[in-house]
């Protein structure tokens, strides 16, 4: 599952000590994720218009930042459901059980909800720039 994946190298990206800190090390953890990025970028087939003069492989940020736009919505995706999994809470999730809070469950399943929206709402408005752009190509 690209979910787990992505969730996956982010989590190790960050490790535990910027799990606490984590805005703070954010550009750390983008640094560190370049390998991962490199890698994915490098099983895209590169987009080549030798006609033109232009190509874009796995070192151009066009298909750098697509990669690294895919793993943190995995990433997004992964640590909402996992929480919402084990019904992370501070306040009625305690040792030794550590049973799931019910409401916790609830309130982060409705987060993952609402970022699934958000991916669906910007993949609404590509597929719009897509059909504002068909009409700049000739139909030959
Ligand atoms: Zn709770």
């Amino acid at each position: 599952m690209a979910i787990d994946e992505g969730n996956n190298i982010v989590e190790k990206a960050f490790g535990e000590t910027e799990l606490v800190l984590s805005n703070y090390y954010l550009p750390k953890l983008v640094e560190r994720l370049v390998p991962a990025i490199i890698e994915r970028a490098r099983k895209i087939p590169p987009f080549e218009f030798p006609d033109h003069h232009v190509r874009y492989g796995p070192e151009n940020n066009e298909i750098t930042v697509w990669c690294l736009s895919i793993l943190l919505a995995e990433r997004t995706a992964g640590l909402l459901a996992s929480k919402s999994k084990v019904g992370h809470c501070n306040a009625h999730r305690k040792e030794p059980d550590l049973k799931p809070c019910p409401e916790m469950v609830r309130e982060h399943l409705q987060m993952l909800r609402k970022f699934r929206e958000d991916i669906e709402s910007l993949v609404t408005e590509i597929k719009a720039r897509e059909n504002e752009l068909k009409s700049l190509v000739s139909s030959d």
